[in-house]
């Protein structure tokens, strides 16, 4: 991507229930530059809206990624859910790719208290198969397991660079609020995001720095992790200094606000980094 955009977590809130068309008018007055299509509770969009995101995505010069189903174990001790989470992933980078969007990102698996290199086997099993699957299918967009908020799921910094390296489709989406949280209050230092972005550049390449895919948020967390998302500014996210480290290491890509007043905390973001 040629630059660091800023786009909101699905439609922005003050849109209401106002649709598609009309969310993307509000983020072209709020100068942001798309947003990720929340497909949290199921991959469905009903074929008008579908017409209607890709054509105005492409139109506005909109970038769109995709957030997979919530309901995503590939970790499962049973099969069939294993197999009906390979399906929602799939589904998300075809819908994904159908409408043109760069990049979907989704939460991989559990621990479910087995060792994590077993469970990283087992990933990697399910991370083939939907590898082989888009290869097959001409699909070449971005997948991108999270970085999560609890140290009950899968997936801190370390594993999701590991797989990312192991699988030349997949790179990592770093939920920063998800790694400050996951740690009970680490990664909110520049010192600490300027490793996280060398890590990723010496592990992964200049490629991984060029096409970045981020969640920032305020938020609430403990000793478990993730509690809830909070507004940037009545959170203790260091914001400020992430981004600085974003533009020290000149990373572009996507950045999705997930705060509870998205659009506001997604401009107070790009206004940040523009000052910079
Ligand atoms: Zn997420």
């Amino acid at each position: 991507m040629e630059s660091l955009k800023f786009i909101t977590a699905g439609q922005p809130i003050c849109n209401g229930t106002a649709g598609y068309e009309n969310a993307f008018k509000i983020l072209e007055e709020l100068k942001l530059d798309g947003m990720e299509l929340e497909f949290v509770h199921g991959v469905r969009m009903n074929p008008a809206n579908k017409e209607l995101v890709k054509r105005i995505a492409a139109e506005k010069k909109m970038v769109l990624t995709a957030h997979g189903p919530y309901y995503i174990n590939l970790n499962s001790k049973e099969e069939d859910k294993i197999a009906a989470s390979i399906t929602r992933v799939l589904d998300t980078a075809r819908i994904g790719k159908e409408l043109g969007a760069y990049s979907v990102t989704y939460h991989a698996a559990f621990y479910m208290g087995m060792p994590a290199d077993e469970v990283y086997k087992k990933i990697v099993h399910s991370m083939e198969e939907i590898c082989k699957t888009l290869d097959e299918e001409g699909n070449n967009i971005w997948i991108r397991p999270e970085t999560t908020g609890k140290p009950t799921q899968w997936g801190n910094l370390e594993e999701i660079v590991k797989l990312s390296k192991d699988f030349k489709q997949v790179l990592p989406c770093v939920d920063f609020s998800h790694l400050h949280a996951r740690t009970n209050g680490k990664y909110n230092t520049y010192d600490e995001f300027c490793a996280i972005f060398e890590h990723i550049g010496k592990e992964l390449g200049d490629v991984a720095l060029n096409n970045f895919h981020a969640h920032i948020a305020g938020i609430e967390y403990g000793e478990k992790g993730e509690k809830k998302h909070l507004m940037l500014e009545e959170s203790d996210m260091n914001y400020k200094d992430l981004l600085k480290a974003f533009k020290k290491f000149d990373v572009k890509g996507a950045v999705v606000c997930e705060s509870p007043i998205m659009e506001r905390d997604a401009i107070l973001l790009k206004e940040y980094y523009e000052s910079l």
